[in-house]
């Protein structure tokens, strides 16, 4: 199995101190290993993502001495596998259409029956308004958000391995993690009301098809790899090795963000940095 990794930007603004830490690690690794660096442009929320922001990041990551074995891939392109995923789990009946708005939503979870309202990897758990209301037969409903039935579709657990810095800190060690799904999870959306997929289905579906066997990748996102190793015992495709590296925090502590202009890769560029003091910056 020759390692392959990726870095995934999505093309929503620009790429800051955060990303550029993201992509040198995960190419280091990758030539560490003798393997292949690839590149993802996650464009399918097509409301935020813009042409120009992918140019940016393109121009960034030259100038961060990044280069990639394979073209990049665009999750625009990938709808087709998007939809036949949708469609197998439509026919098996894992997945049902949902209409309930934010409202609808924050408004069942916190009603007095249903205790504290829960939160998991994707905001409120979804309380379950819409499971039983619509038939799951004929052809998958179109112009609908859809969610998995977690409690037909998941085992009691799944698990991955994490070499990186999960909730036990920076091990470094393989750790085999097990998560609960049902209680801590909920139904998530698979495809949503105004694009069709989701970060989770297509994250999965994109690994499998670059052949990804190492997703190196921000802690913020640890919450989201039980799900995306579901999603991946589901379609029966393989479960990378998962890293989740440390955040670059800014100087009161909080993680970087996309609106964090100051820190945008292009700010520092301006202001003449070199690349060894953006990799001296992010600690590598
Ligand atoms: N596109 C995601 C982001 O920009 C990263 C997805 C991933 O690495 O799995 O935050």
């Amino acid at each position: 199995m020759t390692f392959a990794t990726r870095f995934a930007p999505s093309p929503t603004g620009p790429l800051h101190l955060g990303h550029a830490y993201s992509a040198l690690l995960a190419h280091d690794m990758a030539r560490a290993a003798g393997g292949r660096f690839l590149l993802r442009i996650e464009d399918i929320d097509t409301a935020r993502s813009r042409p120009e922001w992918e140019a940016q990041l393109l121009d960034d990551l030259a100038w961060l001495g990044l280069a990639w074995d394979a073209p990049p891939l665009r999750q625009s392109d990938r709808l087709s596998a998007y939809e036949a995923a949708l469609d197998a789990l439509w026919d098996r009946g894992l997945i049902y259409p949902c209409t309930c708005t934010r409202a609808d939503i924050a408004a069942a979870a916190s009603a007095p029956q249903e205790g504290a309202p829960l939160h998991g990897p994707d905001g409120l758990i979804y309380p379950g308004t819409c499971r039983k209301r619509h038939p799951r037969t004929g052809k998958r409903p179109r112009g609908t958000a859809l969610r998995l039935d977690m409690a037909a579709a998941a085992p009691a657990t799944v698990g991955f391995f994490e070499t990186g810095a999960g909730p036990l800190g920076d091990t470094g060690a393989q750790l085999h993690y097990h998560a609960d799904l049902r209680d801590r999870i909920g139904d998530i959306v698979l495809s949503r009301r105004d694009f069709l997929g989701s970060y989770h289905l297509s994250v999965v579906l994109d690994d499998a098809h670059q052949g990804i066997t190492h997703v190196i990748r921000g802690r913020d996102l640890f919450d989201a790899t039980p799900i995306h190793a579901l999603l991946q015992h589901l379609l029966d495709l393989p479960t990378p090795i998962y890293h989740h590296h440390r955040l670059i925090r800014d100087d009161t502590g909080r993680r970087l963000a996309k609106r964090d202009d100051a820190r945008a890769i292009t700010a520092y560029r301006d202001a003449g940095a070199t690349l060894a003091d953006i990799r001296r910056m992010v600690g590598l």
